[in-house]
């Protein structure tokens, strides 16, 4: 019999890959520093995540997607960016007769609840939670981990899923480029007067960047990046302090705002790990790609990092029988450095160029709105967005 594959974290990435692996009639073993409690019932984070219609897909097969309760999935029909004070708006739509929309909303801990719930239902995944990888050693023949409770255990192949600051990662000896960019996210639900009509609105003001995710009528997410020091000060006022501060740094878009949770913070480091493989072991999820939160892509690209990992090691175990043989592992990584890296650079420009306050960046972007309104670079955008519908 083969080693398991071990999988260190239980977040949406590592979950989705253990089912994958799980289904395809591999042992797996799940490492995750959280107790099992938490993980069947993961607290409300804040995160609305905008899911392409790929990975609703991806999410089907897994059988996940329908323990994910109807009325908490959103409709996102359109996306609209808009500039400072310029009321051009760039908008992007489904345009497509397939599909009436973008994608879907889903809070991050109804993904996560429905994903654990999946891997419950897996006989051959075996869950070691409240403990943490601390060593890693690796042969060509095997991996093998030390975990914080002093037990060891060994598999055919390691794969790390344990978030963009991934201590596995570093324990293998891979290095990663992080960009600490200094400035922090906060997101948390709100009432607003208007309706949002479906619309996701990003808004790139002098100092702050916004968002309003659309969620049920008159409900939506609010997102508003900022310095760091900044952030602090909002994401500590009472609910409603919290209220005026949205109404009036949305500039009464939306009418009165009222907040309904607090708001969530989360500083922004984007990373992007130099290699996605060594000896015996991955890295998948935000380990290895680590997104802006801006373009809303993080955990569609690791979803689909996934899905191509259980492909190759399905391949690599028809072929080798083994499902860490070296060739596995290196198509894994060609494969995804070439979906990632693109969308990986072109996020940081765009984020560059949008929150640079002097005049020339505005005027830059100005333009950038202007040119992107005509009609095949929308298309093009919306294709990107849409992908799978
Ligand atoms: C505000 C915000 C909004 C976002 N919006 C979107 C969106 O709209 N669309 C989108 O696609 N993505 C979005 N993302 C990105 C998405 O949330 C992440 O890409 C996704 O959560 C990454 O999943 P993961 O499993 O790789 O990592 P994580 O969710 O970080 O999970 C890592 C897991 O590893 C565990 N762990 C930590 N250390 C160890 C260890 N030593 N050993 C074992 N386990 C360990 C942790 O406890 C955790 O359970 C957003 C992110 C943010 C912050």
């Amino acid at each position: 019999m083969t080693n398991p594959v071990l999988i260190g974290g239980a977040g949406p990435a590592g979950l989705a890959l253990a089912i994958g692996l799980a289904k395809a009639g591999l042992e797996v073993v799940l490492i995750e520093p959280q107790d099992k409690h938490r993980l069947a019932e993961p607290v409300f984070d804040g995160r609305e995540i905008a899911l392409t219609h790929s990975s609703i897909a991806a999410l089907r097969r897994l059988g996940a997607w329908d323990k994910i309760p109807a009325e908490n999935v959103f409709p996102l029909v359109e996306a609209r960016v808009l500039n400072g004070k310029s009321s051009l708006a760039l908008s992007f739509d489904a345009g497509s007769a397939n599909s009436r929309q973008l994608g879907s909303l889903v809070s991050n801990c109804d993904i996560r609840r429905a994903l654990f719930a999946t891997a419950s239902e897996q006989r051959n995944i075996r869950l070691l939670d409240d403990v943490r990888i601390e060593a890693v050693r690796t042969n060509p023949h095997q991996a093998q981990v030390t975990l914080s409770d002093g037990s060891e255990h060994c598999g055919s192949l390691l794969v790390a899923a344990d978030s963009r600051f991934s201590s596995i990662r570093g324990l293998l000896g891979i290095s990663a480029r992080m960009n600490r960019l200094g400035k922090s996210m906060l997101v948390g639900r709100v009432k607003i007067e208007e309706d949002h009509g479906g619309i996701a609105t990003e808004w790139f003001d002098n100092g702050q960047t916004l968002a309003l995710l659309p969620l049920a009528p008159k409900q939506a997410s609010a997102v508003v990046t900022l310095p760091d020091g900044e952030a602090t000060r909002l994401a500590a006022l009472d609910t409603v302090a919290l209220g005026q501060e949205l109404t009036r740094r949305f500039d009464r878009r939306f009418g009165a705002m009222r907040a309904i949770t607090s708001l969530h913070c989360y500083p922004l480091t984007t990373t992007y790990a130099h290699r996605f493989m060594a000896e015996r072991a991955a890295l998948i999820g935000d380990a290895a790609v680590g997104m802006h939160p801006v373009t809303a892509h993080g955990f569609n690209l690791g979803l689909a990092g996934t899905e191509r990992l259980v492909r190759l090691v399905r391949s690599g175990i028809a072929k080798t029988g083994d499902p860490g043989h070296p060739i596995v592992l290196k198509r894994f990584q060609a494969g995804h450095r070439s979906a990632t890296w693109p969308l990986y650079a072109a996020t940081n420009a765009i984020v560059g160029l949008y929150t640079d306050d002097r005049l020339p960046g505005r005027i830059v972007r100005q333009l950038g709105i202007r040119t992107a309104r005509l009609a095949p670079a929308r298309k093009a955008v919306s294709r990107m967005l849409m992908q799978g519908a």
